[in-house]
């Protein structure tokens, strides 16, 4: 198998998620991918990894390596299921689902979202739902002897400006809208 050459590897990229990451989770749990030894426990062990190409220890030495470009593109990061397996299983102590999740946070704020998942929040801001109700699930809803709609936006339409505020205090609005294509 031919083997790449890496040079200029940097630091930056492994400090820009410990830093970015910190907004979220704990900075000494996000320092411990600096410790990966690369012993494939967490691929071992993940579900997503037998039915997708999703090798999170190539991600994470990727990122070690600072190949922001390469991670931060890379549509395996999305088939990661957040399961915690692995990081229940890593005997370095590497917060590896958490990582992920923070890798991305930073995936999206550089541009790199999904198609679907934009659509997904652009429910979100217009209907205050991922998955907003429709005519199938009122009426399973009232089969069941529950009310039609949730008692969430769908039943407190008001309620949908609490929910932008919400979305445009954390800036997500402004992610949305700054990925729209
Ligand atoms: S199990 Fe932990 S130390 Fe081993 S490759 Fe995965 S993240 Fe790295
Ligand atoms: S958290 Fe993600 S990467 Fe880790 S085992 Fe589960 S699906 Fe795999």
């Amino acid at each position: 198998m031919a083997s790449k050459v890496i040079r200029n590897v940097t630091w930056d990229f492994l400090n820009e998620v410990i830093q970015d990451g910190s907004r979220v989770f704990p900075k000494e749990e996000l320092e411990r991918l600096r410790f990966c030894i690369q012993c494939g426990t967490c691929v071992g062990g993940c579900p997503s990894g037998r039915i997708s190409a999703l090798r999170i220890r190539k991600i994470f030495r990727e990122t070690q390596l600072g190949l922001k470009e390469t991670v931060l593109s890379d549509d395996n990061l999305w088939n990661c299921t957040t399961c915690y397996t692995c990081q229940e299983r890593c005997p370095r102590g590497v917060h590896t689902t958490n990582t992920v999740r923070i890798i991305r946070n930073l995936a999206v704020k550089y541009g790199y979202i999904k198609n679907n998942h934009r659509r997904i929040c652009e429910f979100f801001l217009t209907y205050g739902h991922a998955v907003p109700i429709n005519d199938e699930t009122r009426q399973v809803r009232k089969d069941l002897g529950l009310a039609e709609a949730p008692p969430t936006v769908h039943s407190h339409p008001e309620s949908l400006a609490e929910v932008l505020k919400l979305a445009e205090e954390t800036g997500f609005k402004k992610i949305v809208e700054r990925t729209a294509k």
